[in-house]
This record gives C-alpha cells, sequence and structure tokens, in this order.
C-alpha cells in the first residue's frame, strides 16, 4: 500500500488548498481561504457548483476519475473534502500523492453509522443503544434488546434524515426492513431527548484542540432550522460536551474541524448521535460570532497553521433560508441579520439556500 503523504511545514499564503465538494460548505471555505491569502481548487461533479464561483481553480469530473484526481492533486498543497460521502477509493488515492486531512480513517468510521457507533462506545462515551441489523433475524433480537420506539437507519449515505424510520412494534420494523431492499441498517433506540446541541471542534496538526461553544439545534422536517449559542446547556455540560469531542478528535488523530452531534438527554446525559468529519451548518453563526470562523479554522488546521481562538464575543441565532424562502431575499436582506446566500440555482424544497445570523451582546448563559 502506498504510504500516505503528510504536510512536513505549512502551507504558506500563496499556496494551493484542493476542497473536493462544491456545495455551500466548500464556498465558505474557500471564501476564508482567500481571506488567509490561501488559494483554493475546488473539485466537484456537479457544473452548478456553488463554491466554483469563488474559488481560483476548478476541476469539474467524476469523484473516481483517477487522472482529473492526479492533476487535482498536482494542483494542490494539501486538500480536504466538505461532505462525508467521498468515496474510500477517492481518499486513498489522493492520500498516496498529496496531504489529505482528515485522513482516510476518519472518513470511513463516519461514513458507517454501525462503525461510528462502536468506535464512539469503545472511547466509553454514552449513545443510544444500537445493534446491526443485516437479517430479518437480527430485527426480532435487535428489538429484544433495543425495545421500542427505536429507529431504523441505513448505514450508509443517510443525511437530513434520509434513510432512517421510526418504529413503533416489530411488524413496523420488518416493514421498514423491507423497504430498505437489503442494504446494511442499524437499529438504535429511541432516545426522547430534551433537545439536540453540537460540538464543533478543530485539531491542529500539531495535535492542539479547540472547540467552540455548543449550539441548541431544532429541526423541521429532519432539516436543520435553527442554532442558537448559548444554549441550555450548563457550563459543567459544555466543558462535557466539548471534553467528548477532544476524545474523539484524539482517537482519530484528526487534523481538521469536525462536528459531534448530540442528544441531551432528560436526565442532562450527553449522547453521541453522529460525527460530521467537516464544518457544520450548526456552526455557520461562528462567522459572526467569532473572531475565527469554522471555515478559517478548518483551512488553518489542514494547512499546518496554528488554530485560531474560538472564543464566542456575542451570542448568536443562526437561521437557514430553505428552499422558495430565497425568493425573498430582498426583505430577508434589509431585516438587520448578517445574510448569507449560497449562489445556487433552483431553490427546491427543504434545499439549503442560504442563512440569516442575528447577534446579541455576550451573556454567559
Ligand atoms: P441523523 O441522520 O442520524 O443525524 O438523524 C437525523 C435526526 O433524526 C436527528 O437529528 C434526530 O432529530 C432524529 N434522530 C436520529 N436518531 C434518533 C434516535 N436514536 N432517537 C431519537 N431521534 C433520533
Amino acid at each position: 500500500m502506498t504510504a500516505f503523504k503528510t504536510l512536513s511545514a505549512p502551507v504558506a499564503p500563496g499556496g494551493t488548498i484542493g476542497i473536493l465538494g462544491g456545495g455551500q460548505l466548500g464556498r465558505m471555505l474557500a471564501m476564508a481561504a482567500a481571506r488567509l491569502g490561501l488559494r483554493t481548487h475546488i473539485y466537484s461533479d456537479t457544473e452548478k457548483a456553488p463554491a466554483f464561483q469563488v474559488s481560483a481553480g476548478r476541476s469539474l469530473a467524476a469523484y473516481d476519475d483517477e487522472a482529473a484526481l492526479a492533476e487535482f492533486a498536482r494542483a494542490c498543497d494539501a486538500v480536504t473534502f466538505e461532505f462525508e460521502n467521498v468515496p474510500g477509493q477517492t481518499a486513498a488515492f489522493l492520500a498516496g500523492l498529496v496531504p489529505v486531512n482528515p485522513g482516510p480513517r476518519a472518513l470511513a468510521i463516519s461514513q458507517e453509522r454501525y462503525e461510528e457507533k462502536r468506535f464512539v462506545a469503545g472511547l466509553g462515551l454514552k449513545t443510544a443503544p444500537f445493534a446491526a441489523i443485516d437479517s430479518r433475524d437480527d430485527i426480532a433480537k435487535a428489538i429484544k434488546a433495543i425495545g421500542c420506539p427505536a429507529v431504523l437507519k441505513t448505514r450508509r449515505m443517510g443525511y437530513d434524515g434520509k434513510g432512517q424510520a421510526t418504529i413503533r412494534n416489530a411488524k413496523e420494523a420488518m416493514e421498514a426492513f423491507d423497504r430498505f431492499q437489503g442494504v446494511p441498517l442499524i437499529l438504535e433506540g429511541f432516545v426522547d431527548f430534551a433537545f439536540e446541541a453540537s460540538v464543533i471542534a478543530a485539531r491542529g496538526l500539531d495535535g492542539s484542540f479547540a472547540a467552540y461553544d455548543p449550539p441548541g439545534n431544532e429541526h423541521e422536517n429532519h432539516i436543520l432550522r435553527r442554532s442558537t449559542v448559548p444554549c441550555a446547556l450548563s457550563e459543567s455540560q459544555c466543558a462535557d460536551a466539548k471534553g467528548i469531542a477532544r476524545a474523539i478528535g484524539e482517537a482519530f488523530g484528526y487534523v481538521g474541524v469536525f462536528t459531534v452531534e448530540l442528544f441531551v438527554a432528560r436526565d442532562g446525559a450527553l449522547l453521541v448521535n453522529e460525527i460530521a468529519p467537516r464544518v457544520h451548518n450548526s456552526g455557520h453563526w461562528t462567522l459572526e460570532a467569532c473572531m475565527v470562523s469554522q471555515f478559517e479554522q478548518h483551512m488553518r488546521a489542514v494547512a499546518g497553521w496554528p488554530l485560531g481562538d474560538p472564543a464566542r464575543h456575542s451570542n448568536a441565532v443562526m437561521e437557514n433560508i430553505l428552499g422558495a424562502e430565497a425568493h425573498d431575499w430582498l426583505r430577508l436582506a434589509q431585516n438587520g441579520s448578517a445574510l448569507h446566500l449560497y449562489g445556487k440555482g433552483e431553490a427546491r424544497p427543504g434545499r439549503k439556500m442560504g442563512h440569516l445570523t442575528r447577534l446579541r451582546p455576550l451573556t454567559k448563559d
């Protein structure tokens, strides 16, 4: 196996960071890199990728096109990605040619919900009870152990509630199993949480760690609607949440920004739902409320620079602009919030078209 390339010195201003993926996260990463004097090269398989509009370099090619990937690697000093479903083969191929962070291992584990939960539980962290489901027999056993209600999810490729079904009994579980047509699944106990929160954290090339204050997250139709910071977590729960992220980052030997999605149980326990090996929608408020945003933090980490200060100088509420709400841009531009529009074409229902961030003077809780 080819050894993975590592960064031997920080990428100096004028150097190029490659980003796999061309959505709004790639776009905001490219804009943050520009502030530091770094160039970006976006690689996407979608001609209308919003990140192409703001990057110096671009590759329009399929994610398994090795000739295009090799050319991309030659154009970049370091490479990262903005979505977690980068094919493992693509990440490994690139990592043999150019330093890629986060590394292929963090990517592989966070792409597979069962492996991810096993990894998290192996660190002694709490999750919902879970079991792998490969057959109808597994369902009966898992329901006996976990109980109902429960959530049946595909192990791969689920996001924003896609690829999951809440089930109230064994019959519904069997029906859902049949609908998923034999793809590997995981059954999780349904967590009757008080609210959802997330920790956006970063690990530098030198092992340094920085975490933003955890926002509380509200979803509508499984899509994030609003992130609020501070949230209802106490100071010690915030410290615990950051500690969870630190343990995960260290176990991965992670470099870059990552996000730990948490369920806050009614008894105050913090359960890990999911790890996203990337910047996150629930961290967009850091653009205005922190000196160094999650996007700049990620660029600093993958370029081998020192991490920036994640301290928050204001309270913030971030709200997504979804689908046709973006048609109201002229009104949204007048409401006193920071407006971000992602340069996307069609405003399909539920599509993330932009966001608004409102700041308030800092309070502790
Ligand atoms: P996920 O794709 O795993 O992040 O799930 C999307 C959303 O579904 C979460 O943000 C929760 O609101 C809900 N959800 C997922 N898993 C569970 C669970 N085990 N118990 C309760 N709600 C869940």
